[in-house]
């Protein structure tokens, strides 16, 4: 389980009783999950985790209180503790329950009541997987260059397009997509949202992508595929809005799993320095490896420090756009640096497949990536400096 100390500032006894529970579940039923070796494997195991997740209660912190969840609203900080836990343990666990947060908080934003019945509950359980369709081919970092197009048809849309590099593609129950609306008057194309289900006709699965940790990532075509309009969220306009405000509400917690991931590394570092013996004596006695040691606590303790912060200010303040920005940033460059370190304190078995920190090496390499890349990060940070000082 997680030390709170150094961040127990941020968190309230509500916030506490959560970190334990999670840390009960990852030490109880996630420590002995086999690394998958495939993605066949990856993909079994992450429908296994989500039921899992589903049975502990931990997917209810995902959805508000009126529709099944835990809390009246979604609490960015119990998504930190648990994810942090979570990442702790597994990285695929940790993906699993962030995807049931992406794919669902667009719904808990600016769903209708109808809407929000008919997903949520199931998000709640762990019985209704969700996926965040917004990335393609010629659409990343610059999200308004999408190029799925939804056509207006009656008070139907179709659409059509593919979408890729996208968590829980092939796996989940319905995916929340990003559409450019294509209007008969030729206006500027508005981004909207939809919510397709995974049986439409119109929706097809077209294979994974392999990533180099285990995570069920891949392609999603759409050919007619349509829907109702009561399948858009939000008006036609407020798609790109309501995507940006859920990365934006998110980010501190990639930050958390960032921090899961380095805090387990150097859980290893440190075991493995104190035992393994050189030249007569510990590794620990070292001071080359003393000064490893004590820089990679003191960057994730930093690191950590601004991650809480950033989920406290998604709560209480206002100035979540910078604080989550700064915290994804620096958590995640830094778990990569602190588990890089681990690697090395852990010499030739720290790049054996077998080990937690060669699964952690690979695995934290997406975190800097996903939900807006380190230099979108810096982007955004300088953005809001820039306009704080007028
Ligand atoms: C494991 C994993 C899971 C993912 N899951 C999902 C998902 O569930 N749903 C989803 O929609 N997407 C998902 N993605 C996609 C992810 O969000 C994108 O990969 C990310 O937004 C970057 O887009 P891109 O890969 O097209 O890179 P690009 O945008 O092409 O960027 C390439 C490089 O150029 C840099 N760059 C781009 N623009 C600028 C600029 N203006 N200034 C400076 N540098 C710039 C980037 O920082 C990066 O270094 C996932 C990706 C990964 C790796």
């Amino acid at each position: 389980m997680l030390e709170v100390k150094t961040v127990g500032v941020f968190l309230e006894e509500p916030h506490l009783a959560v970190a334990a529970s999670a840390g009960r579940f990852a030490a109880e039923r996630l420590a002995a999950l086999p690394v998958a070796e495939d993605d066949g494997a990856a993909r079994r195991q992450a429908r296994e985790v989500l039921a899992l997740l589903g049975e502990a209660g931990l997917c209810r912190f995902v959805v508000p209180a009126a529709h099944g969840g835990a809390r009246e609203r979604v609490d960015s900080l119990s998504l930190c503790v648990i994810r942090e836990n979570l990442a702790q343990a597994s990285p695929l666990a940790d993906a699993v329950f962030a995807l049931q947060g992406l794919g669902s908080m667009p719904i808990a934003l600016a769903g209708t009541d109808e809407q929000k019945e008919r997903w949520l509950p199931g998000v709640a359980s762990g019985e209704t997987m969700t996926a965040f369709a917004m990335t393609e081919p010629a659409a990343g970092s610059d999200v308004r260059a999408i190029e799925t197009v939804a056509r207006r048809e009656g008070d139907d849309y179709v659409l059509d397009g593919r979408k890729w590099l996208i968590s829980n593609a092939g796996l989940a129950d319905v995916y929340t997509t990003f559409a450019a609306v294509d209007s008969a008057d030729g206006r500027d194309k508005p981004i909207a949202c939809f919510l397709v289900a995974a049986e439409n006709p119109g929706l097809r699965f077209a294979g994974p992508q392999i990533l180099s940790a285990p995570h069920p990532l891949g392609e999603i075509v759409f050919e007619d595929c349509r829907v109702g309009a009561s399948a858009r969220l939000g008006d036609e306009d407020e798609g790109f809005k309501l995507g940006m405000r859920t990365l934006d509400r998110l980010r501190a917690t990639v930050a958390a799993a960032a921090c899961g991931m380095a805090s387990r590394a150097l859980d290893e570092a440190l075991a493995h320095a104190k035992e393994r013996r050189q030249f007569g004596r510990a590794l620990s006695e070292f001071q080359l490896v003393q000064q490893k040691l004590a820089l990679m606590a003191t960057d994730l303790a930093a690191a950590r420090l601004l991650t809480y912060r950033a989920a406290w200010e998604a709560e209480n303040g206002d100035r979540v756009t910078l604080c989550s920005a700064m915290a994804k940033l620096a958590a995640t460059e830094t778990a990569q640096r602190v588990i890089d370190q681990a690697v090395q304190i852990l010499g030739g078995r720290g790049v054996l497949a077998s080990h937690p920190v060669d699964h952690l090496y690979r695995a934290v390499r997406a975190l800097r990536i996903y939900e807006g890349t380190s230099e979108i990060q810096q982007l955004v940070i300088a953005r809001e400096l820039l306009a704080e000082r007028g």
